[in-house]
């Protein structure tokens, strides 16, 4: 895998083929590692990333979780992304901050991570539309997964940790092996949780409505993006638990995500959500949304960080 952009890792920019890891490290074994998605953009000013500090806020609460110390500081790690974003190739408009549980020193085996040292990397590279760019446009077709959410009682879902993403990586592949985009997760209650790496929003009688942290779900920020656009569009947003049949007879359906920004649902388990199109209020944030994250709306300067 060649590639003539650099990579930051622990401390220093590397070349891409020389950022690579011991076979003994600890998070490759159990998944003890928190990571991020950021996106970048480009503005009328040039390169920008995406709510930096909020993604890095989130990026030490999850190895907060995890009993994970980062050894750098949130001003030294904003400032290497932005290191890695000016050393990356036109076309990278996703950085993937990643900390783990090293390799033992003495090559010791074990769950317990405490000797282990932290490693920390942040990558630049094309995520592009996620689903695809026809999805992005006319929806994407979703399926109900036959697996379950792991709940708050199992799992720490307010926090992206590495060995949390099983769960989806297998969803994602029954979807995928099946002919479809993505897949919808239901909680043990059988509650609407989320996509596999985002959240869910349905459009009802004008109304937008989201589940709950309480249903399982990851704090999203798009979903927070979303939320502060379509307030300020004068929209209510109703954060409350909702069915799978509530999903099919919406008038709209979209998830959103770093990675899917807003991709409008129009087909779950094969049934068409409104006219089986992207719906109108979907379109509308999506519009407004792109206008914010490329730098085209002064509303929403803050939310920007120029390389
Ligand atoms: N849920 C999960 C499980 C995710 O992995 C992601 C992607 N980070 C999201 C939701 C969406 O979060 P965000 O908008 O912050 O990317």
């Amino acid at each position: 895998m060649t590639n003539n952009s650099k990579i930051w890792m622990d401390g220093k920019l590397v070349n891409w083929e020389d950022a690579n890891v011991h076979i003994l490290t600890h998070g490759l074994h159990y998944g003890g590692g928190v990571f991020e998605g950021i996106r970048i953009y480009n503005t009328p000013k040039g390169k920008a990333i995406f709510r930096l500090q909020d993604h890095m806020v989130r990026f030490y609460n999850s190895a907060k979780v995890i009993w994970l110390n980062i050894p750098f500081s949130m001003e030294e790690l904003c400032e290497a992304s932005k290191t890695v974003v000016r050393a990356s190739r036109p076309e990278d408009d996703y950085l993937r901050p990643l900390a783990y549980y090293g390799a033992n020193p003495e090559g010791k085996i074990g769950l317990n991570p405490t000797k282990m040292p932290t490693r920390v990397s942040i990558v630049a590279t094309h995520m592009g539309a996620y689903m695809g760019k026809e999805q992005l446009e006319s929806g994407a077709k979703i399926i109900t997964s036959t697996w379950e959410k792991p709940g708050n009682r199992s799992a720490m879902l307010n926090a992206k940790i590495c060995g949390n993403y099983i769960n989806s990586v297998v969803a994602k592949l029954e979807a995928v092996h099946r002919g479809f985009d993505e897949a919808l997760m239901l909680n043990a209650d059988g509650e609407v949780a989320e996509g596999t790496g985002e959240n869910i929003f349905i459009v009802k009688k004008g109304v937008l409505y989201t589940p709950p942290l309480s249903a399982g779900i990851l704090e999203g920020i798009t979903r927070d993006s979303v939320s502060i656009i379509a307030k300020n569009k004068g929209y209510d947003i109703v954060e409350r638990s909702m069915t799978r049949s509530e999903l099919y007879l919406a008038d709209e359906v979209f998830m959103t995500g770093t990675a899917a920004e807003i991709t409008p649902i129009s087909y779950i388990d094969d049934i068409s959500i409104g006219s089986g199109k992207a719906g109108s209020i979907t379109k509308e944030l999506q519009k407004a949304f792109s206008a914010a994250v490329n730098g085209k709306d002064p509303m929403y300067a803050a939310w920007l960080d120029l390389v």
